[in-house]
């Protein structure tokens, strides 16, 4: 058998055997089964694959933590299973500081985005406050300083 023969597998369990469509295919198929498996319905397929393969519950509570990041005048309160530094791959301008990070996952995400509502801006960014820095200067001294436990 030749590799550059159609390799779709008939019902009979024979191998298609026709010439490929193209010679720039990732592997050879006919136009017939090329046609096939653009008339297939991905989304329809990939919905059925997650209702039988259930996800996994993706934050871990003890492995993640509430971090504090300061961008200019505005902090981002945010959630990550990372450090802070791998959270957001070099994104952050130079000057971003990661003020502090807490023990917790989106629960308590929502209830410091509740508490610093007056401060908020937009989703998970809030301008400076006393309450605010009051609360972060607590966290470091009840988690240490980012300086401590970001790398
Ligand atoms: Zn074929």
């Amino acid at each position: 058998m030749s590799d550059d023969t159609c390799c779709a597998r008939l019902p009979e369990g024979e191998t298609c055997g026709r010439a490929p469509f193209d010679a720039s295919l990732p592997f050879p198929l006919c136009t017939n089964h090329l046609f096939a498996i653009q008339r297939w319905d991905f989304r329809e397929a990939a919905e059925r694959f997650r209702e039988q393969h259930p996800q996994p519950v993706v934050v871990r509570p003890d492995r993640s933590i509430v971090y504090y990041v300061r961008v200019g005048d505005r902090v981002k309160i945010g959630t990550t299973v990372k450090t802070v530094r791998q959270r957001f791959q070099g994104q952050l301008p130079p000057d971003a500081q990661v003020l502090a990070t807490e023990p917790g996952s989106y629960e308590v995400e929502r209830r410091r985005h509740r508490q610093f509502r007056h401060l908020q801006d937009a989703n998970e960014w809030f301008h400076g406050g006393p309450e605010l820095w009051e609360h972060i200067a607590q966290l470091r001294e009840e988690h240490g300083t980012p300086d401590d436990l970001v790398e």
